[in-house]
């Protein structure tokens, strides 16, 4: 059996992939989407002189020292064209988001007015500019503000609305199926028999998926049989970009995914990673595209794997920069006795000084998945045997 360390099988995963297709999208729908082409400021902004408060606007240089006394000679909301101050002695009631008006260079907010009539009286003195946000102040036109790669969430929309772009041309979600495979496994809601498992994996996966953004995600379970494992994939492989299988890649007789899988022209990258949990992990391409993660069946080496490759996988295929994951210190120390990586499940913790922290949650082994209720992901540590004390730092993964 050779083994990829978890390391290479990243780089053989990278190397195997295509970026995924451009789709326009309107701006409603584009949360959470990544950005296939650079937004540029359609104009300086602010785009004019713009009134920072309700008040009166005035020209600084013509107010006289001491008690200032000024008429109002009109009034510009916002959305209205800019009027023309008639006389320095004079001044204009203002809104917030107003352009400037013509001739004025300051803004007296409303709190500091006595008004009587048309009379408006201040006392504190005036700077120049004063509560104006200036022109071009914040960006100026065509200044680069969204790079193709950047995933879009909220302030990155409203700055794409603000471009006075309606669409945005983004990756296109990638079609994805989860397949399910064992004659053991039983739906949740259905009658199960003592010597069957409910089918979780498959429901683990796709929360995974659309937690993290996928939204086109199909869902097949397959027994372990030749001829149907055959058909079906044959017809997922047509038909989706990405599989994603759990189940049925060990050495046992019934272990029929890779076989079939070879047979149906998915090229291997690689089976067998040198980690734990999830060593028999197998992964390859089709010829016509689509890339086949094939996740060990044990629930709680499909999360891992699910995490630890697959995740990263989708988001560089959609054009996402690369981020590494971050780095965290154990709390409590950790024995890895085989010399496979080893992914031990935590909790994150963090302090007063809002530091973080990565408290272990062992397992009870591969199959305990119930023990992972309340853990935020997994560090990665490197092989055994060895034991990693408290404040050990490795890199943290999470669900
Ligand atoms: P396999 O990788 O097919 O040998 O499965 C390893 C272990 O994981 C077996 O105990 C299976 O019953 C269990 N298993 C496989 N697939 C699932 C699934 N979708 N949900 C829950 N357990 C599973
Ligand atoms: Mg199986």
């Amino acid at each position: 059996m050779s083994l990829v360390t978890p390391a290479q099988a990243e780089t053989l995963i990278e190397q195997h992939l295509t970026c995924l297709p451009i789709e326009s999208l309107p701006l409603t729908q584009s949360a959470g989407a990544v950005l296939r082409e650079n937004i540029y400021a359609e104009r300086d902004q602010p785009p004019f002189d713009r009134v920072a408060m309700d008040g009166i606007a005035i020209a600084s240089a013509c107010v006289p020292a001491g008690a200032r006394h000024l008429r109002v000679t009109g009034t510009q909301a916002a959305g209205d064209p800019p009027q023309q101050l008639a006389d320095p002695g004079t001044c204009i009631e203002i809104m917030t988001g107003a352009m400037l008006p013509r001739g004025c260079d300051a803004v007296v907010p409303v709190e500091q007015l006595q008004r009587d009539g048309d009379l408006v009286q201040f006392d504190k003195p005036v700077q120049p500019w004063q509560n104006v946000h200036r022109r071009g102040s914040d960006c100026r036109q065509g200044a680069l503000l969204l790079a193709a790669g950047t995933r879009l969430s909220a302030p990155e929309v409203a700055i794409a609305a603000g471009a006075g772009m309606a669409r945005l041309r983004v990756s296109a979600q990638p079609m994805i199926v989860v397949i399910s495979t064992g004659n053991e496994l039983v739906e949740p809601g259905e009658v199960i028999e003592p010597h069957q498992v409910r089918r979780s994996n498959a429901y683990g996966i796709t929360a995974s998926l659309r937690q993290h953004g996928f939204a086109r995600v199909a869902d097949d379970h397959v027994r372990d049989d030749e001829a149907e494992l055959t058909e079906r994939l044959g017809f997922h492989l047509r038909t989706h970009d990405v599989l994603i299988l759990s189940g049925g890649v060990s050495m046992g007789k019934l272990d029929l995914v890779p076989r079939v899988l070879e047979k149906l022209g998915v090229g291997l990258v690689f089976h067998h990673v040198a980690q734990r949990p999830g060593k028999p992990m197998w992964f390859g391409v089709s010829q016509a595209g689509p890339a086949v993660f094939a996740l060990p069946g044990n629930p709680v080496s499909t999360l891992v794997c699910l995490a630890r490759y697959v995740l990263p996988a989708l988001r560089a295929a959609m054009g996402q920069a690369p981020s590494a994951p971050p780095r965290i210190a154990l709390t409590a120390p950790v024995e890895v006795r085989a010399p496979l990586a080893f992914y031990m499940p935590v909790k994150l913790k963090h302090d007063d000084w809002s530091r973080t922290s990565a408290e272990p949650c062992p397992t009870n082994g591969s199959g305990d998945f119930t023990s992972l209720a309340g853990t935020d992901g997994f560090i990665e540590l490197p092989p055994g045997p060895n034991n990693y004390p408290k404040g050990f730092v490795a890199r943290f993964y999470r669900w």
